[in-house]
């Protein structure tokens, strides 16, 4: 038998081991696609290690097809992924899925071109005689390129198509049919970015560049925070450091949080290295990931940007890997596996010897206290480039607003008045509101009956649908047109309550008529392309007021914005999450980060119901280390993140009894293991969100400071109860526990 382990796409499963039959002589490499059968189905898995578990009893199955002679994923990359289904516990087929481009398990679907590769054949005639000058000159350009290049760009470099059939017919040589190359950017590159790379640095750039340029040339891993102010020219030292470890000849990752960064940060590095940048973010269509994970792997880019998936781009030698807006939450994947972007990228970058740079003003608490501990290099901008100030921020109570104005307020007079005055200057205005719809709930004056989710727990939004009203559920997508009058009692006094981006918007045209408004949040941005014309539109000063959700907050440079008001900063104050706090205090200190980056001082008006909560305080004054201190101390003292390793385990059930029931079970398997590393076990109890998509919700928690024997002890537990698993989700290391 010549067994190998096989990672196929099927939830939670370990690898497979399966048998090579002898019509293939050499066994198929680690990283190499093969079709095996499943159960009654045949599936394209991924070769991810000759070390084969051992076969079952029933002996192993047989390999049908092999589709790479080649490793079609790179084998540091199968490494990640393994590593990554074991610290989250997932399957290795749901972490391998990742990492494959779009379609490589399905015949392509996409429009062709032909590739030409050489074969070992033909790289074997080459130390000798026997091809023609010609013949040698195309081998050899093969020979540096192992996927193989276009027929097209062989062309290009004056090669005759007779020459590659010759080569082909005589075995040297292969065509294959490929994905068309698209190029992305058409579309998501912001136009007017360009880098101006003769422009000097400020003292404080220089003297972290230079240390970072340092860290870089020792080649070896090391992890640095470069912990700067908004507007403290950050993306500027990325670009000179992804200069410097190119012309090392080494690549380099750019992680951005969001879609939304992408096309301003993709477009200043593609006009600082030109063509051989690639992006890589899930609203590319399939045909244009395809295409850009197969220019990284052929060789052909030195910079990849992208969001969080990206960490598992095909690059040979990465370098560095700079992890953006490192906070951010975005980074964290909420469907298996559940991994974290930015800790993925370190493990990488461990086995890579590579730098890694996470970049912040708002370090996480995690990362700030890992530096602090010393095991990452804290380097800090403190002070904006050209001496621009940090835009001021005033608090605006909402509740005396209430007593005076009346309960329906929504924006105050003093943002109101400020809006004015950046109208009539010609400046630009952001509004923050992190809520989408135009009201949260729709209720009966008379009767009191409300819309709520026939699926999950949770009221429905209330969307403007031309002259109507339609209710969504933002969980499940259920939605019904709002009726004119009661559902129950026939009485026509439905209300709105709350409200979100789409009334402030509403709001803002009334009150303003000559102003043009754009909105910016997931119902207005679902058509491609409309993100980055937005986005467009408001930096070339086509939109005064741009309103939206946190996809304004963070990382955007519009030079023209002076004004950043916040509509309810304490929107997530009110959850039931130890991270509530640290959540807001990011946000507003981000979102204030956007306004005064130009010629103007900015500021910022935050709109609030408890303007003595200490993370509105602190980031009104912007001051992190008060606030990493003090939230600390809360931290520590009710055993929370970063002061301990925590994972929420979620169960499912059909009833609420039933869910109950299993995770006890679960619970009562991991008592022995809790009792002796030790550690504590939270629950099981109902879920804050205990009912979604039709399911019951339970939750447990493991927490301690033995994360190994935690993940250990979970993994042992469910995997001597199969029969659950498919109910159970595991998060490890949860950013969000509703
Ligand atoms: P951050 O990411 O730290 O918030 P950015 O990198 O977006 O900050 O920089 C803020 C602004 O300052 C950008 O418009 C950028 O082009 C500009 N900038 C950065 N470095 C310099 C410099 N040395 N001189 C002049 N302008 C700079
Ligand atoms: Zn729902």
């Amino acid at each position: 038998m010549r067994l190998i382990s096989v990672a196929v796409p099927v939830p939670y499963l370990e690898p497979l081991t399966y048998n090579v039959p002898d019509r293939w002589p050499d066994l198929p490499p680690v990283g190499a696609r093969v079709r095996v059968p499943v159960g009654s189905r045949t599936v394209v898995g991924c070769v991810v290690g000759h070390d084969a578990s051992p076969a079952p009893a029933s002996g192993a199955k047989d390999v049908v097809g092999v589709l790479d002679k080649e490793p079609f994923l790179p084998a540091d990359v199968v490494a990640l992924c393994r590593w990554v289904a074991d610290y989250y516990l997932a399957g290795v087929g749901d972490a391998i899925g990742v990492a494959m481009p779009p379609g490589s398990r399905r015949a392509s679907a996409f429009k062709t071109r032909r590739v030409v590769a050489a074969t070992s054949h033909g790289l074997s005639v080459l130390a000798g005689a026997g091809v023609t000058p010609k013949q040698r000159a195309v081998l050899e350009a093969l020979a540096a390129v192992p996927v193989g290049l276009p027929a097209s760009a062989l062309r290009d470099r004056g090669v005759r198509s007779d020459v590659v059939r010759r080569l082909a017919s005589q075995g040297l040589v292969v065509i294959r049919a490929e994905a068309d190359e698209r190029d992305p950017f058409e579309r998501s590159v912001l136009a007017h970015v360009a880098h101006d790379g003769s422009r000097a640095l400020s003292d404080e750039q220089e003297s972290a560049l230079s240390r970072l340029d340092a860290l870089a040339d020792t080649r070896a891993f090391h992890v640095a925070l470069l912990h700067g102010v908004t507007g403290s020219g950050k993306t500027e030292i990325y670009l000179r450091l992804a200069g410097r470890v190119c012309r090392q000849g080494r690549q380099v990752l750019l992680m951005v949080p969001e879609i939304a960064l992408t096309p301003s940060v993709a477009g200043l590095f593609r006009s600082a290295f030109g063509a051989r940048v690639a992006i890589q973010h899930s609203a590319l269509s399939d045909g244009e990931r395809h295409d850009q994970w197969q220019r990284i792997r052929r060789g052909e880019v030195d910079v990849v940007v992208g969001t969080r998936s990206a960490v598992f781009a095909p690059l040979a030698h990465p370098g560095l890997i700079v992890v953006d807006e490192e906070h951010d939450t975005s980074y964290k994947q909420d469907e298996a596996p559940r991994y974290h972007g930015r800790d993925v990228a370190i493990v990488r970058a461990q086995s890579a010897g590579a730098l890694v740079v996470l970049g912040s003003a708002t370090p996480s608490m995690e990362t700030y206290q890992n530096a602090l501990a010393g095991k990452y290099t804290r380097l800090t901008l403190e002070r904006r480039v050209l001496d621009r100030q940090l835009a001021t921020v005033r608090l605006v109570n909402m509740r005396d607003e209430y007593a005076d104005a009346g309960p329906d307020v929504v924006i105050s007079r003093a943002l109101a008045a400020a809006i004015e005055e950046r109208l009539s200057r010609r400046e630009q205005v952001v509004i923050l509101l992190n809520r989408r719809g135009y009201a949260t709930a729709v209720f009966c004056r008379q009767c009191g009956d409300t819309f709520e989710c026939p699926n999950c727990s949770i009221s429905l939004t209330v969307h403007r649908k031309g002259s109507g009203w339609k209710a969504r559920c933002h969980y499940c997508n259920y939605a019904v047109d709002v009726p004119k009058s009661c559902r129950k009692c026939a009485a026509p006094y439905l209300e709105h309550a709350g409200f979100g981006t789409e009334k402030i918007e509403q709001q803002i045209i009334e009150r303003f008529p000559g102003a043009r408004v754009g909105r910016v949040d997931r119902d207005s941005m679902r058509r491609k392309g409309a993100l980055a014309a937005v986005l467009s539109k408001f930096a070339t000063g086509g939109i005064d007021v741009l309103v939206g959700t946190q996809m304004i907050a963070k990382g955007h440079d519009f030079p023209r914005v002076t004004l950043v008001g916040v509509i309810s900063a304490d929107v997530g104050l009110g959850l039931a999450d130890f991270r509530a706090a640290e959540r807001t205090f990011q946000l507003l200190t981000q979102v204030a980060g956007r306004a005064g980056r130009g010629e103007q001082a900015g500021e910022a008006i935050v709109q609030t119901l408890y303007p003595e909560h200490y993370s509105i305080q602190v980031a009104c004054r912007q001051d992190y280390q008060a606030f990493f201190e003090r939230e600390l101390v809360y931290r520590r003292s009710m055993r929370y993140p970063p002061t301990v390793g925590l994972i929420n385990t979620l169960v499912r059930g059909r009833t609420l009894q039933e869910a109950m029931q299993t995770a006890a079970a679960v619970v009562r398997g991991l008592q022995p293991a809790a009792a002796q590393a030790p550690f504590s076990i939270l629950g099981p109890a109902p879920a804050p969100l205990v009912k979604l998509r039709g399911e019951h919700r339970v939750q447990f928690f493991l927490k301690g400071s033995r994360r190994a024997a935690m993940r250990q002890a979970l993994r042992d537990a469910l995997a001597r109860m199969p029969e659950v698993r498919r109910k159970v989700t595991v998060d490890v290391d949860p950013l969000n526990v509703l």
